[in-house]
């Protein structure tokens, strides 16, 4: 248990709310979720399913009629031809990360995530007994992976490669040349990705592409995507997975031995997302766009940070090398005495030194507040 890791955002979360408790005021900048409310069809589809007895056990892949949504919305997002086979319905993104570890990684295996990333990935592997090769994401890449670095690291051991674009922590994004230039990297070698495509809704420019489209790479390749972020829905506990079938087949397995199924009247919600209106998601990643803008622009100002324009996702990423404090003393400095919360780069990994996690998923008036606050610490401290 001594190697499992943790998310530190859940952590932050908890001191910060202390701190209110105690009368203090707090920006919540840590957490990595939508502020606004779930689309009320979605919430309205849950409600009527639950008057209509949608509240018993279902299939452990998931609902017939979902995986059918799922299969069809992928196939038309990715540019791939995805049967309700190759679907399987889990309680959010994070179970599929969970699963597929258990599922591929035994003993001195080695996997390859990003790092900075997102921590559940590093903790994973070390669960479980792998060899965690980081690849280290650069700022002077925007963040994006470089395959050539990356190719370096492959040996006979690799089992796993981890991608994840638009990426949390960074925003980065990778382009289509990237996600071809690593498949021909990876070439014919026996190895599996997971690519966490959770964002790919949530870009600023550019199309998302996956690497499930590349030629030969659909059987290789489990995505990840899920309802958190895309319908803030982070509460309900939905996401899945889409694999060839065999692997569904497992994956369903382990779905049996640890929660039976996801919530069926969730589920039926699911339908709902995926099949209703997509105006509030767009309207959702507009107001993101605009709230990156204003935060980079703001935090740009401020003595000791500079930040470049992430891509996607909603998340900024900004270096604070210059404030010459380390990550982890500045963001609770933040906490404690400007009653802004963020996360230390080192909440992503090692490599994450040197920067501070914003999550700009809350209203452009707080936002003005934080920016406001982290000005003052950095006229007092620096
Ligand atoms: N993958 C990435 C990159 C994430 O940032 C998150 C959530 O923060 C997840 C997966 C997990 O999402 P969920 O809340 O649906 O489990």
């Amino acid at each position: 248990m001594s190697r499992l890791g943790t998310e530190t955002a859940f952590e932050v979360l908890v001191r910060a709310r202390a701190l209110e408790r105690q009368g203090r005021h707090i920006i919540h900048l840590e957490i990595g979720e939508p502020d606004q409310d779930t689309p009320a069809n979605i919430v309205e589809a849950a409600v009527d399913a639950l008057h209509q007895g949608a509240t018993h056990y279902g299939p452990s892949a998931g609902l017939p009629d979902l995986r059918e949504a799922i299969a069809e919305d992928v196939s038309k997002s990715r540019g791939i031809k995805v049967s309700a086979d190759e679907v399987v319905v889990v309680p959010g993104g994070k179970p599929i990360i969970f699963f597929t570890m258990l599922a591929l990684i035994e003993e001195g295996d080695e996997v390859i995530y990003p790092n900075p990333g997102f921590p559940i990935y590093e903790s994973m592997i070390n669960f479980l007994g792998g060899k965690a090769v980081p690849v280290h994401l650069r700022e002077d890449r925007d963040f994006r992976l470089d395959v050539d670095e990356m190719v370096g690291d492959i040996t006979d051991r690799t089992k796993l490669i981890i991608i994840n674009s638009p990426q949390n922590p960074t925003g980065g994004v990778m382009t289509k040349e990237d996600v071809q230039g690593l498949a021909a990297a990876i070439g014919d070698r026996d190895i599996m990705v997971m690519s966490d495509e959770i964002y790919h809704r949530l870009l600023f420019e550019g199309e998302h592409y996956s690497i499930a489209a590349v030629d030969g790479f659909k059987d290789r390749t489990i995505i990840l995507d899920g309802f958190s972020k895309t319908y803030a829905m982070t509460g309900w506990r939905m996401g899945y997975g889409i694999m060839r079938p065999d692997f569904a087949t497992h994956m369903a397995r382990l779905m049996t031995n640890s929660n039976s199924c996801t919530a069926t009247f969730t589920q039926v919600a699911g339908i709902e997302a995926l099949r209703g209106d997509q105006g509030e998601v767009e309207k959702m990643r507009q107001e993101f766009e605009h709230r990156r803008n204003v935060f980079v622009n703001g935090i740009n100002k401020v003595r000791g940070f500079s930040c470049r324009l992430p891509k996607g996702a909603f998340y900024a990423f900004p270096n604070i090398t210059q404030t010459g404090w380390p990550s982890k003393k500045l963001a609770d400095s933040l906490l404690e005495e400007a009653g802004v919360a963020a996360l230390s780069g080192t909440a992503f990994g090692a490599f994450g030194e040197g920067y501070l996690r914003f999550s700009v998923a809350n209203s452009i008036e707080n936002i003005q507040i934080a920016l406001e606050r982290i000005d003052q610490w950095a006229k007092k401290h620096l």
